[in-house]
């Protein structure tokens, strides 16, 4: 079950930082005990790891566990730092790859009179009379802003398209830098999505879409509401992991 696009059934009472050594450096974590039978490792879209542990379970043996996960949970670290527009390792220069749409672009800056950001080739052409790396950030800011806006209003309106028939009300779509989650559907009916997702495939988009829209019949994650996504998205296991994992 995904952490990460789901409106999430935590119930945290109360969570404790620490950190587990692991190779040449640690892995801060939070953990939260809770009425659970299995232990379970998340890692969020902002890089932070969660852990859920059974009452009464030992530190040492979460420990252990996180260490055998130790390179899952890296990968998965890994992975979302790709999205991060202000991840410290990107340095929007020339040969660094971005993503859109679910396919890796390669960058070239240059010089030149405007500012013009275009997708050519399997390149990200960025030119400009400042190509300074802050200033090709906010120009890929902007058009990444400009492309999300046009793209994941056009895939709510398809997902809904497809939904309409049954007897729920049209939700809000609200487009916005989310740390935590994929996606999320309040109460008053407002959907969210993380703008992100605009560098994800189109049907991991989908996925996260129909995933929320389904939380309009079905608020928690119980055995109906998985019987109506599957009606909807029969491969939705597969774009879930394409999203996690696939990407890297
Ligand atoms: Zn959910």
């Amino acid at each position: 079950m995904s952490t990460a696009t789901t409106q999430a059934n935590m119930s945290l009472v109360s969570t404790k930082k620490l950190a587990v050594v692991y190779g040449e450096g640690e892995i801060p974590l939070q953990l939260a005990f809770s009425k659970r039978k299995t232990l379970e490792i998340s890692v969020h879209p902002d890089k932070s790891v969660f852990v859920k542990a059974p009452e009464g379970t030992e530190l040492e043996a979460i420990e252990a566990k996180v260490k055998k996960r130790a390179r899952w949970i890296k990968h998965q670290i890994r992975y979302f730092e790709q999205f991060d527009i202000r991840t410290p390792s990107r340095k929007y220069v020339s040969g660094e790859s971005h993503l859109y749409l679910g396919k890796k672009y390669r960058l070239k800056v240059g010089i030149g009179t405007d500012n013009i950001v275009t997708l050519k080739a399997g390149f990200f052409l960025v030119t400009s009379t400042d190509i300074q790396p802050n200033h090709v950030r906010s120009l890929l800011s902007d058009w990444y802003r400009e492309k999300a806006d046009l793209h994941l209003n056009k895939v709510f309106s398809e997902c809904w398209a497809k939904f309409r028939k049954r007897d729920a009300e049209k939700p809000n779509l609200k487009i916005m830098q989310l740390k935590k989650r994929w996606g999320s559907l309040s109460k008053n009916r407002t959907l969210t999505i993380n703008r992100d997702l605009i560098k994800a495939p189109k049907e991991c988009i989908e996925y996260v879409i129909i995933h929320e829209l389904c939380h309009l019949e079905h608020y928690h994650h119980g055995p109906e509401f998985y019987q109506l996504l599957e009606r909807f998205l029969p491969d939705w296991e597969k774009r879930k992991y394409k999203l996690e994992i696939a990407l890297i």
